[in-house]
């Protein structure tokens, strides 16, 4: 048998299912594959930063696979529409008689890979999917009664009881060198129509051997104070290993394993650092869970029905000042500023960012949710949502709408000295932290924007606006 591995957010040799059991099985070489589907990519709001890093990705794939004896191919589809037919003809010229892949939830993906296992099948070829892109077998995770959780303390409750009761999942073994086919590898695109190549490369370098070394780092460095220095966007408290989550450099179970070192193999208890961040994993999962419970996230619909009724305000204006980082919300500019700069925002100064947006601005939770795509090299359909729609209050959020935060409080909480605010927002360099999170140009005679929206009705509005279409909580 030869095999074809159809490579997509699993850019990685090691750890990786349907690459292990192609390997394990095929006995006349095998072939992988990865397709360029441009079009489909930008209706998906993928931007630069995450483009240029999952073709750098491809490329170093390409490279560790020649490793193996396993040739990259490429295929150039414009939508995933025209995948199946490119992929069926490329398994015929190569000879291959079997597809392995690792399964993606998102709407659009499930549907490409129904239209593929069709056509496979019916031209004699088999197709194995595997669930590769969790820990735990997501989706049989359900409540009593079988149903989806759509809270994370039970969903993580649950995650953590079946992991202990079934055995935390290993890691494959490295595969094993294949015969060789006599097929080459193909050049991968620097650069796409459409898309500006290089971007922030230095910043988040591809690769394996990358991605392990700041898995490493952080294990070595970090994780054990982790869950106090998570929340301080001006310190490296976190891993950054988010962009190699979501193309798949890294698996979650390679994660997982390292945390569980150092934390003696405890899942649940032991360092409160690490098991800080076995939550933010199984976050992760969480998001992924409700995305194949719940696939109306995956179509502009709030997971909560009843905020369909909510009457966001068309306000373009003020939205293109929260792009730009010029709300005249020290916070809130820094993030947007640090996205536009690196690609990637803090935890904490995301859901700052996104509920000001939502809440103070009233801005609908979807504009934010495709700049995010558009702009974070970690884009991820499932955990952009399910961040947006927490933020906004129309997700999974336990805590009725009235979650608002306040943007000055928490500046002053998790910015205390301002020195991220200093970082990203020079115009305030020479302020003083006691002033800093509520400065602006009008007080100081700074060249910074006086607030563009007055929030201290803030509260009141959303929590009449929420009550209109839930009832009173
Ligand atoms: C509005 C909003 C949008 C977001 N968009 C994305 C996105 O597009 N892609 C993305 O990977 N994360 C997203 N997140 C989640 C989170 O902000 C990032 O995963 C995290 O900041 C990445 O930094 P890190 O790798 O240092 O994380 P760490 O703190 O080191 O966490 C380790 C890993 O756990 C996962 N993780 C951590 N927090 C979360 C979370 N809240 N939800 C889901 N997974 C989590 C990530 O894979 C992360 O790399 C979003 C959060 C919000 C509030």
């Amino acid at each position: 048998m030869r095999a074809l591995v159809w490579f997509r957010s699993d850019l990685r040799i090691q750890d990786n299912t349907a690459l292990h059991h192609a390997c394990r099985t095929a006995g006349r070489g095998v072939i992988a594959v990865f397709a360029i589907c441009r079009e489909q990519w930008i209706e998906h709001d993928w931007g630069n930063a995450k483009a240029d890093f999952v073709l750098r990705s491809a490329v170093a794939l390409s490279t560790a696979l020649e490793g193996l004896n396993i040739p990259l191919r490429i295929i150039r589809a414009a939508r995933f529409e025209q995948v199946p037919e490119k992929l069926l003809s490329l398994a015929k010229r190569h000879a291959c008689d079997a597809l392995f892949l690792n399964r993606e939830y998102e709407v659009n993906e499930l549907r490409r890979d129904r239209a593929v296992t069709n056509l496979f099948e019916q031209h004699g070829r088999t197709v194995h999917a595997f669930d590769d892109q969790t820990i735990a077998d997501i989706g049989a995770l359900r409540t009593g009664t079988g149903g989806w959780y759509t809270v994370f303390t039970p969903f993580k409750r649950r995650w953590c009881e079946t992991l202990k009761a079934q055995g935390i999942p290993q890691m494959w073994p490295e595969p094993r060198r294949q015969d060789d086919t006599g097929i080459k590898p193909q050049a991968i695109p620097t650069r796409l129509e459409d898309f500006t190549g290089e971007c922030f490369a230095d910043s988040w370098p591809t690769g394996e051997r990358a991605a392990h070394h700041r898995l490493t780092a952080f294990i070595s460095n970090s994780i054990d104070e982790y869950h106090e220095l998570r929340d301080y966007p001006a310190i490296d408290g976190t891993s950054t290993l988010s962009p190699y989550l979501a193309a798949g450099v890294l698996s979650p179970r390679q994660c997982l394993h390292a945390a569980l070192e150092a934390n003696r193999g405890r899942l649940d208890s032991g360092k409160t650092g690490a098991t800080t961040w076995i939550s933010e994993l199984v976050w992760r999962e969480f998001y992924r869970h409700v995305l194949l419970g719940y696939p109306r996230v995956c179509m502009g619909r709030p997971f909560k029905l009843a905020t369909e009724g909510l009457t966001w305000r068309d306000d373009k204006e003020r939205f293109a000042a929260w792009c730009a980082g010029q709300t005249g919300f020290p916070i809130v500019d820094a993030g947007m500023r640090q996205l536009a700069q690196t690609g990637w925002m803090h935890n904490r100064v995301r859901m700052i960012a996104a509920m000001f947006l939502t809440k103070d601005l009233f801005v609908d939770w979807r504009w934010g949710e495709r700049y995010f795509m558009r702009h974070l090299v970690d884009a991820d359909f499932a955990s952009n949502n399910g961040g947006w729609q927490w933020s906004a209050s129309t997700g999974t959020d336990a805590v009725p709408y009235f979650r608002v935060f306040n943007p000055h409080t928490q500046s002053r909480r998790f910015d205390p000295q301002g020195s991220f605010i200093r970082h990203y927002v020079p115009e305030l360099v020479d302020v003083p932290a006691e002033r800093i999170h509520t400065a602006h140009g009008r007080l100081a005679g700074l060249d910074y924007p006086p607030p563009i929206v007055d929030r201290r009705n803030t509260r009141a509005r959303v929590i009449g606006a929420f009550r209109g279409v839930h009832g009173p909580q």
